[in-house]
């Protein structure tokens, strides 16, 4: 087997996935017309512009505003089962054996939802998919940083509800320059107490300090992206020290020109220094990728051998938020290709 045989075979996670950037574009376009929902274009290769960033955008408001026509059609329990129910199969396709997926729930309460039917919708879909596709998954609630304290308040509650079922962790996603994380303290503080786990995006856009108030003062136990960490060598010394793993999306960080090229990231020299690296998508559609195309951008721009790969997947399962029998399953199922690929 080749590498490139491998990178597709081998089990893999994916612990960093947006819900509503990756939805398939033929699904938006069959909903945006059935419910009358303006579209730039009916033709699907024109269309996908509306929703895909293709290489560089101008601003990380740009890529933000990718969401806008994804989010509008995700309002119906129909649609969000649907919209979930795809990501897994395309999940499963590229043999990702455990995916933990995020969105912010109250982005779809237009049509008269309630939040505890927009996140029963989506783990009804991803129990079922765990028996039929065979995918382990689990639910991470965002809190947008743009959105009032109460808000945030008001989700760790709505994720109380669900622990244990479906949900595991809270996540802090959108405009990190304007809204620095510790506006949010006291939503983590409830979550930490609650047993919640917690990821924040930080050190994506620049702000390398972001990392650091994200670990003390929000109780981040990972880390969304963290690209700019390089810029202060205590932050990276600190991250290897305490094992706060970076759920690193390299493709997402060349749309948004955190990084300006593959080349150019920082994610190999992270690895070989000991930080805990693992591998994700962050956004299939809008950053028009998938995990084995995130493989194949690692072994082609960042010299990623073999035990590179072997490690960050290796990573994916023991720091995942899954349950220790879940993460047991993972490592058997990893292993046993492991043996087969070494007797091949
Ligand atoms: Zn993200």
């Amino acid at each position: 087997m080749n590498l490139d045989e491998i990178i597709k075979l081998i089990p893999k996670t994916d612990l960093h996935c947006h819900l509503d950037g990756s939805l398939r574009p033929e699904t938006i376009l069959d909903i945006a017309s059935r419910e009358n929902i303006p579209v730039l274009s009916n033709n699907l290769n024109t269309f996908e512009k509306q929703v895909k960033v293709f290489g560089k955008c101008s601003s990380l408001k740009d890529y933000l505003d990718k969401f806008n026509l994804p989010i509008k059609i995700m309002q119906s329990e129909k649609n969000i089962y649907r919209v979930t129910t795809e990501l897994l199969e395309d999940a499963s396709q590229k043999n990702i054996k455990y995916i933990e997926i995020r969105f912010a729930p109250f982005n779809h309460l237009n049509d008269k939802l309630n939040p505890e039917q927009v996140v029963e919708t989506v783990i009804s879909a991803m129990k079922y998919n765990r028996n039929n596709l065979g995918i382990k998954s689990n639910l991470i609630l965002c809190i947008l940083r743009q959105e009032p304290v109460k808000y945030g308040i008001a989700l760790v509650n709505l994720a109380k509800k669900f622990f244990g079922r479906g949900v595991v962790a809270i996540d802090l996603a959108g405009n990190e320059s304007d809204f620095p994380p510790e506006i949010h303290r006291e939503s983590f503080k409830l979550a930490k107490e609650y047993g919640i786990h917690r990821t924040v995006h930080a050190g994506e856009t620049g702000i390398s300090q972001n990392i650091i108030k994200s670990i003390k003062t929000l109780y981040a136990e990972r880390i969304g992206h963290g690209t700019y960490a390089y810029k202060d060598n205590k932050i990276v010394e600190y991250m290897k020290e305490n094992k706060i793993p970076l759920e690193v999306c390299m493709t997402s960080n060349v749309n948004t020109s955190a990084v300006n090229c593959y080349n150019e990231h920082p994610v190999k020299k992270y690895l070989d220094e000991g930080l805990v690296i693992t591998v994700n998508t962050d956004n299939t559609t809008v950053s028009n990728t998938d995990i084995i195309q995130e493989f194949e951008y690692l072994v082609k721009y960042q010299n990623f051998s073999f035990g590179d790969i072997k490690k960050v997947i290796e990573n994916g399962i023991d720091y995942s938020f899954a349950s220790e029998e879940d993460k047991n399953d993972l490592r058997n199922e990893y292993n046993s290709f492991i043996n087969r690929y070494k007797n091949n």
